[in-house]
């Protein structure tokens, strides 16, 4: 089969005009970057707000192996369809982060038939909103290290600052640096260290914002160091949320693109789906439900994180009803989830399939409680038997639960149109919508309450550090804010090795952080990494462009 970047070379690719015109959008609407990306105009947004809402799907999965399951491709795939269908279908996606596309899980444009394009343009620059999130991010960085230079009125303690530096890019070298060395015309020698620009509370804060002046609130809110005498400095205390917010006017704009059968597609924020809430940002996920009839979106990793965050975060911020749920499966993460190796996903393997369907079937029930229809679908990969996909649809049959296969990564919207029906019938159902974490909880019972009734959980245990910060936490009134669990996405516990669907553990939380910015409380258990690493093998190794500026090697 050709490649991801091959099959996208191929496409004919509609003006972007044309796709805006679609959804009843005047090239007066778009600030047009080159022939097919556009961001819509504020105005626009400010006109649309009249419009009635469409119906909202999100595409989850169960637990993934490393190389991800097809949310992204099922998710375009599915839209396609529905597009097929004579439905008014777009897809609203994250943006890709530079650091998955140089390592081993590659860009985050779908593949196969089932692409967002131009995906070359996509993976890597895209419109720049990376570029503005990083460079506000680090404009907050230098003016803390400015202020402690200029003579430090705000009594900073240095071993107290705790907001990083960040940038794109898996460097694992910058994970823990010292900052300040050389002369005293170099400010204070200290420890810092940089997260990857997707862990950025920026990101968080632009992907949960209503508009531009609330993203500048809440840009003053975040807390970005303690003073001598512990009190909390935020960046207001250093007077930047202005500029920062003037970095950001454009990228806080939705980008309008398109997929491989020209059928729209909203791309917008990438927040980290483990320390941060893995969803797109509410201005896009509101813009597509004013534009289209039916929305599809995606919550990052497996619904543990991604669509618990979803259901239980961004819903509730924006006011968001979903109206069905796809739960994304396939045969590898299956046997993956019932204990056979990497390396032996692509052979057949009845049993531990049948051990590893526990996975799906915690997914299922997790789900159901927060009482939306939902569909499963099989996502097909060439090395799954006849008889695996039997013995799964089996076990869906078992559950009553509606399902489908797709073949949208070989065949586009066409194998989608299975699910697309499926979809259909269940967004005739009501939802009645309920997140499971209610604001009346306070912080240890959230956390409980997620241990126990998603990640089957026996009991919560805090780090003596984790105690102290809860106390803090309290103390500052903040125990009411949503919570954001920063989990491995491998397994519904804090430990990546215990696959399947564990029981009886204990959930360790060893750090608790009030992101005062975002608005929530990120709680981190096991070791999360917040600057990845590139593998002794990096995609990057294999990427190569030519003198006709022909790309290979990105996916
Ligand atoms: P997720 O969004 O769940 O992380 P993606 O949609 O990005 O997953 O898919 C992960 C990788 O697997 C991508 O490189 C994608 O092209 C590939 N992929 C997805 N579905 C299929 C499939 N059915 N067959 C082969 N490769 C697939
Ligand atoms: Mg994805």
């Amino acid at each position: 089969m050709k490649t991801d970047v091959e099959i996208a070379r191929e496409a004919k690719l509609e003006n972007i005009e044309k796709i805006a015109e679609g959804l009843g959008l005047s090239r007066d609407s778009l600030i047009e970057y080159g022939k097919h990306m556009a961001k819509i105009s504020k105005e626009t947004l400010d006109q649309c707000q009249e419009k009635e809402d469409g119906k909202l799907v999100l595409v989850t999965a169960i637990n993934p192996t490393p190389a991800g399951e097809g949310k992204t491709t099922t998710n375009i795939g599915l839209a396609m369809a529905l597009c097929q269908r004579g439905k008014k279908a777009i897809t609203a996606l994250r943006e890709p982060s530079l650091g998955p596309v140089f390592g081993i899980k590659g860009g985050a444009c779908g593949g196969g038939y089932a692409q967002v394009l131009p995906m070359e343009n996509i993976n890597l620059h895209f419109t720049g909103d990376f570029h503005a999130i990083t460079s506000a991010h680090n404009l907050i960085s230098a003016s803390i290290d400015n202020h402690i230079h200029q003579g430090n009125a705000l009594n900073i303690d240095l071993r107290k600052i705790i907001w990083k530096r960040v940038m794109d890019m898996n460097d694992r070298a910058l994970r823990q640096i010292v900052v300040g060395l050389g002369s005293e015309k170099n400010g204070f020698p200290r420890e810092d260290g940089f997260d990857i620009t997707v862990a950025s509370e920026i990101m968080a804060i632009l992907c949960l914002s209503h508009d531009l002046m609330d993203f500048k609130e809440k840009v003053a809110k975040i807390t970005v160091a303690y003073t001598v005498d512990d009190q909390p400095v935020t960046v207001a205390d250093l007077k930047v949320q202005g500029a920062v917010a003037m970095l950001m006017k454009d990228a806080l704009l939705p980008n309008l693109v398109q997929t491989i059968e020209n059928t729209p597609a909203i791309i917008h924020g990438g927040p980290f789906a483990n320390i941060a809430h893995g969803c797109n940002s509410l201005i896009a996920t509101k813009t597509a439900l004013k534009l289209a009839d039916i929305t599809v979106t995606e919550a990052g990793f497996g619904a543990d994180l991604g669509a618990e965050k979803f259901l239980d975060i961004k819903c509730p911020v924006g006011g968001l009803k979903p109206d069905c749920v796809v739960l994304v499966a396939t045969i590898r993460a299956l046997k993956y989830n019932g204990g056979l190796a990497k390396s032996d996903l692509g052979q057949e393997n009845i049993q531990a399939l049948k051990d590893g369907a526990v996975n799906l079937k915690r997914h299922i029930s997790n789900l159901k409680k927060y009482q939306l229809p939902l569909v499963v679908c099989i996502n097909t990969f060439p090395t799954d038997t006849e008889e695996e996909l039997e013995t799964l649809e089996n076990i869906l049959k078992e559950e009553g639960l509606a399902y489908a296969r797709s073949t949208c990564f070989a065949q586009g919207g066409q194998g989608a149109l299975d699910l697309a029906d499926r979809v259909l019938e269940a967004l005739d159902k009501e939802s009645n919508f309920k997140a499971l974490l209610s604001e009346d909880m306070d912080l240890e019972e959230k956390l409980l309450c997620l241990a126990r009734e998603i990640y089957g959980a026996k009991d919560v245990i805090y780090s003596d550090q984790a105690k102290k910060q809860m106390e803090k936490i309290r103390k500052e009134g903040l125990d009411h804010l949503p919570v954001c669990v920063a989990k491995t996405q491998y397994s519904f516990s804090d430990d990546p090795n215990k696959l399947g669907a564990p029981t009886g553990f204990n959930l360790t939380v060893r750090e608790l952080i009030a992101q005062t910015g975002a608005n929530f409380i990120v709680a981190k258990t096991g070791d999360i990494m917040t600057m990845p690493g590139l593998s002794k093998d990096p995609a990057a190794n294999h990427m190569d462009i030519d003198k006709d500026g022909t790309i290979t090697g990105l996916f």
